[in-house]
């Protein structure tokens, strides 16, 4: 299948932590302490739900910790020490008297005081979002990364489209159909868990699947995503069951709205452009319409290692899109005891263009055509 073919290219670790470091002396230390999960994948590659990264002064200094339960994962990776069996305390300990930094965002008060313990009550510097900052800029390995995701995610859901969302099956069947497909097209997994909600379940923002069986008239928002190698795609499609026709003009009325919301959304993106205006530009469509207040959530998201990460597309907001920035556009109305619709694509900044990922029609087709 296309969306699985092919190598990907390979991860430059060193390269972040070299970016990394070149941030430690203005943020007040000599070496960070890395100890969020998802912060040491993307640092080092090492995937385990164990471990912690001091990157230090120099290449030669950085080390992964971990423990004997992770010895075959670390054998391919690129970091220049790696202890197996000695705590983190224990090695923060060895570090003497360097200054030494953590993310504050990501260290509890009780962590914080065993460092400060190990380290004779040296205290460690407290840093804030170093390595969310550099994530927010995905290179060219983590877009590819991303677009396999987005491109296994829109194929599934072309499929839903056309022949899958039909009446008569439930929410949570759809959703597990959703969820196995990924696997085929070659995902290695599910970015988060699949949304499929029907008929007045669609008002809820966060429903996830259950019992209730897809109806002739209803619509049905599909929130879903495939993981590929840690990175994961975000997608939402609002589907007409059976017979467009059958669906409450309101509804009807609402999802163009929501699609005209998306668009102007998405037209708003730029590099180096701020993320409020996305915000304002999805907002006003819905808003001008008379449904401001049933837009209850922000437009957006960052999206990469995690489903939810910098920045959040909303107004106020300082952000502004680096090249690589990659984050959702996904405006919804959502109207208690009658239903809702949302309209998720993930995109991507690049110089001199703005990519959509999610690659696959918006408007309202009867879940049961057999499309073109
Ligand atoms: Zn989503
Ligand atoms: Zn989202």
């Amino acid at each position: 299948m296309t969306s699985s073919a092919g190598a990907l290219p390979g991860m430059d670790h060193a390269a972040r932590r070299d970016r990394l470091r070149a941030l430690l002396e203005e943020a007040g230390c000599e070496a960070l302490l890395v100890t969020r999960p998802v912060d040491v994948r993307y640092l080092t590659g090492f995937a385990g739900s164990s471990g912690a990264v001091v990157v230090g002064a120099s290449p030669a200094d950085d080390m992964l910790v971990t423990d004997a339960r992770y010895r075959e994962r670390i054998v391919d990776l690129d970091v220049a020490q790696v202890e197996l069996a000695r705590p983190v305390g224990a090695v923060v300990a060895a570090l003497g008297s360097m200054p030494l930094g953590v993310d504050a965002e990501h260290v509890t008060l009780a962590q914080a005081d065993r460092l400060e313990s190990a380290r004779d009550g040296r205290p460690v510097v407290r840093t804030r979002g170093l390595v969310a900052g550099l994530r927010a800029s995905k290179d060219v390995a983590e877009v590819a990364r991303l677009r396999r995701a987005c491109n296994i995610t829109a194929e599934v859901l072309r499929g839903v489209a056309h022949t899958g969302a039909s009446p008569g099956i439930a929410e949570r069947s759809l959703a597990h159909a959703i969820e196995h497909a990924f696997r085929e097209h070659g995902a290695d997994g599910v970015a988060f868990p699949t949304i499929v909600a029907s008929g007045p379940n669609g008002a809820s923002p966060h429903h996830e699947a259950g019992d209730r069986v897809l109806t002739e008239g209803d619509l049905v928002t599909i929130d879903c995503g495939a993981e590929v190698d840690g990175y994961r795609a975000d997608m939402t499609r609002t589907l007409a069951v059976g017979d467009v026709a059958a669906v409450p003009s309101r509804l009807r009325e609402v999802h163009a709205l929501v699609e005209a919301a998306n668009a102007a959304g998405r037209a708003a993106a730029r590099v180096d452009g701020d993320v409020a205006s996305i915000d304002r530009a999805a907002r006003d469509v819905i808003a001008t319409a008379g449904y401001g207040d049933a837009f209850v959530h922000p437009t957006g998201h960052g999206i990469g290692l995690d489903v939810h990460e910098a920045p959040l597309v909303t107004d106020p907001s300082a952000a502004s899109l680096p090249p690589g920035a990659t984050f959702t556009v996904e405006p919804g109305i959502y109207l208690p005891g009658v239903g809702g619709v949302r309209i998720e694509d993930s995109v991507v900044v690049l110089e001199g263009t703005v990519d959509v990922l999610t690659d696959l029609e918006r408007g309202l087709v009867p879940a049961l055509s057999d499309g073109a």
